[in-house]
């Protein structure tokens, strides 16, 4: 609690007595703790690639580049971690980008079937890679009210989820239901599963359940944490329900507004 006090003063320079305000600052601390707790892990998510970089390309200059071996092997490497550093500061911008204040979205009535397939499209290489299968077939008539570019973000971070978390060649349904309310997205896979202990803090940024795993994966830590910022500026929900080592399902809720 911060204090503030103040003599009151009469007409006639008599003291009438004293204001003192109470001020609660419990929400601005928390606030300031959960700044200072972001840009520590944001240091360290960009110091670990860095570091990696820095390390094998001074092992390369200090010889190892002779064996030509060697050399690709770390090449490689510099790559990855290269490629993980630009994921991670385009990840953080997109998110920052979303929580300024002149945020806008452009939404419309768009067909659900083309968000869907657009987004399958682009997951198409990892579902390949781990032979894996979408299924649901969705009604082409359907439509939602949204920002078209943004859904097929939010369903490709719920997709590669999917496909990172899940065992080479299962299967991830995707169901729709529209109604006069709105549209409702639900994925569902057949993977590892999330823990119920670990749903509540899913969505925040960062939060991982196994951070080796979601390395390796090529995770940034902030998928969920922009589907959730990315549905509420919709209007909309996300629900999540898993059961550890059978898989995971994820509800998405827009509603229609007048457009
Ligand atoms: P990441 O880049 O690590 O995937 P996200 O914000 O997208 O970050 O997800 C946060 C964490 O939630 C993941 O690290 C993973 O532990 C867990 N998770 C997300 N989606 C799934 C899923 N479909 N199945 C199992 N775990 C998941």
């Amino acid at each position: 609690v911060s204090v503030y006090g103040a003599p009151v003063i009469g007409r006639h320079g008599n003291w009438l007595g004293i204001i003192v305000v109470f001020h609660d600052i419990t929400k601005l601390i928390r606030l300031e703790e959960v700044r200072k707790d972001f840009v520590a892990n944001v240091s360290h998510e960009l110091r670990t690639p860095i570091t990696s970089i820095k390390g094998f390309s001074e092992t390369l200059l200090d010889g190892a580049m002779e064996d030509p071996q060697i050399l690709r092997d770390f090449l490689e490497i510099i790559q990855k971690e290269s490629d993980r550093l630009h994921l991670l500061v385009d990840d953080l911008l997109e998110l920052s980008g979303i929580e300024q204040e002149g945020f806008q979205l452009h939404i419309r009535e768009v067909s659900l079937s083309s968000i869907i397939s657009d987004a399958k499209k682009i997951v198409s290489g990892a579902l390949d890679k781990k032979r894996m299968h979408i299924i649901g077939e969705v009604d082409s008539t359907e439509t939602v009210q949204a920002d078209p570019d943004r859904l097929i973000q939010v369903m490709v971070n719920v997709l590669t989820n999917a496909i990172n978390y899940s065992k080479a060649e299962t299967t991830i349904r995707i169901a729709t239901i529209v109604s006069s309310k709105g549209a409702t997205i639900v994925v569902e896979d057949e993977g590892i599963g999330i823990d119920s202990t670990e749903l509540p803090r899913l969505f925040e940024r960062f939060y991982r359940v196994d951070r080796a795993r979601s390395r390796d994966s090529g995770g940034t830590g902030l998928g969920l944490a922009i589907v959730k910022h990315l549905i509420e500026a919709h209007g909309g929900t996300v629900k999540v329900e898993s059961e550890k080592d059978i898989g995971t399902k994820f509800t998405l809720f827009l509603p229609n507004r007048q457009i």
